[in-house]
């Protein structure tokens, strides 16, 4: 089982896809800022990551 996954968010701002390598060997919730790689401009990534290793991802404005 390979412990990082890249995962897709959209940008809040321009609306393209990013991805970002995501260690999910630690289940529960990751909470970061990623740029945009289009727009550059920061959004708030929030994955949560259950027990069965479903993975949820979700990005927000991060002024929110
Ligand atoms: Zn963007």
């Amino acid at each position: 089982m390979q412990a990082e996954d890249e995962v897709v968010w959209v940008c809040q701002y321009c609306g393209i896809h990013n991805t970002v390598d995501v260690d999910f060997t630690v289940s529960g919730k990751l909470d970061f800022i990623e740029d945009c790689r289009i727009c550059c401009r920061p959004n708030r990534i929030i994955i949560t990551i259950d027990p069965d290793e479903n993975i949820f991802v979700e990005a927000r404005y991060i002024d929110e």
